[in-house]
């Protein structure tokens, strides 16, 4: 495999490159783009616009594809969380705006399930919100809901997520709190394929929802989408850069705003059925590297309509005597390039998404997982 693939920065600096097995995610550099949001990017660069003009714009467009009122891009979902709570708790209140995450005396809690809980429930304090978690107690969950809720709240979350789930449907979530005038905030980060995702949590009476822009709708991975509610949209765009208020550490420029509508536009195109047989295809060739082995279960993971695509996971079985997981994962981190895999759900399991990988890549994956295992 050619090593200087891609930006000579990277070589430039000495930087390895990185066989993404473990998916979307951030740390090994979240996703690549397509040509079309490359050059969308690349484009935007050569004028000035009015980036308030702009983002209004580029929220029109947001809007269109996901049935919402209004749309927004922010700064990825992390940013997209952190402009919920925002927007939740000044309205349109210009005072509450400049004195965030000051929010003495006016309601600043966040309610979400416990089994919602995520790493990136933090991003709504920043805001100045109160994290309130519920569902912990006696009786029924819709119960437990009502009796969490208090003059203190301004929203309550709910996440959409593989590992994550709440006993009340997003649709009983939001009748419990539109009776109590309170919005409902998702988070729909990782929810994207499939595309059907862009309309339903909003269709269901979401009331603000956020996506990646850089996981699987593959625009700039510094980007996100938030949609929902004109008046709270527009509460958000007002936290948010280029104004100056909460949101200000979370700009976006031009050129992402650019990349990002690019990727929606190719998304909403994309053929995902044939794309997700490709990722099947790949699946196939890793599992059947090392489905031989005794002490492995070999299993493509193929039909979990939460996950965005296929996935081979190895599990290890009584019998098996060679090096744990973690060993393997080392093994295959040290090679040059590096082969990212991921520890999966279980103890002692390996998790490889093939959507991250670049065709070919399966074939060095499969090797190199045979002889690490046997090693
Ligand atoms: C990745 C992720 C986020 C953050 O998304 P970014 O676009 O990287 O900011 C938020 N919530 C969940 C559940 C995620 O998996």
């Amino acid at each position: 495999m050619d090593l200087s693939t891609g930006s000579a920065i990277f070589d430039s600096l000495g930087v390895n490159r990185v066989i993404n097995g473990r998916g979307w995610i951030t740390v090994v550099g979240g996703s690549i783009m397509p040509p079309e949001v490359a050059t969308a990017m690349s484009e935007a660069t050569d004028s000035y616009v009015d980036l308030n003009e702009l983002n209004l714009a580029a929220g029109r467009a947001i809007a269109g594809y996901t049935g919402a009122e209004a749309g927004l891009v922010v700064a990825g979902a992390g940013a997209g969380l952190m402009l919920q709570a925002a927007a939740c708790i000044t309205g349109s209140d210009p005072e509450l705006r400049q004195r965030l995450p000051d929010t003495d005396g006016v309601p600043n809690e966040i309610l979400i399930h416990s089994g919602h809980v995520t790493n990136y429930t933090g991003c709504y304090r920043s805001a100045g919100a109160k994290v309130v978690t519920w569902g912990d107690g006696d009786g029924p969950a819709d119960e437990q809901l009502e009796t969490a809720i208090g003059p203190d709240t301004a929203a309550i979350a709910y996440v959409f997520h593989p590992w994550n789930s709440s006993p009340l449907t997003l649709e009983q979530t939001v009748t419990i709190a539109h009776a109590r005038d309170l919005p409902v905030v998702v988070d729909a980060a990782v929810m994207l394929p499939p595309a059907s995702s862009l309309t339903t949590y909003i269709e269901q009476g979401a009331d603000m929802v956020t996506f990646s822009g850089g996981k699987g709708l593959r625009g700039p991975q510094s980007t996100g989408i938030l949609c929902g509610r004109s008046d709270l949209i527009e509460a958000a765009r007002l936290n948010n850069a280029p104004n100056h208020g909460i949101g200000r550490p979370a700009k976006v420029c031009k050129e992402e705003i650019a990349g990002l509508i690019a990727a929606l536009n190719l998304f909403v195109r994309t053929d995902h059925e044939a794309e997700w047989a490709v990722w099947r295809a790949r699946s196939a060739v890793i599992a059947s590297a090392v489905n031989d082995i005794p002490g492995l279960e070999v299993k493509i993971e193929d039909n979990d309509p939460n996950r965005a695509g296929p996935a081979v996971a190895v599990y290890f079985r009584d019998g098996w005597d060679g090096p744990d997981a973690e060993a393997i994962l080392e093994r295959l981190a040290a090679r040059k390039p590096s082969i990212r895999a991921g520890s999966g759900n279980y103890d002692n399991e390996l998790f490889i998404t093939p959507v991250t990988l670049k065709e070919g890549e399966e074939h060095i994956v499969a090797s190199a997982l045979r002889e690490d295992l046997l090693a």
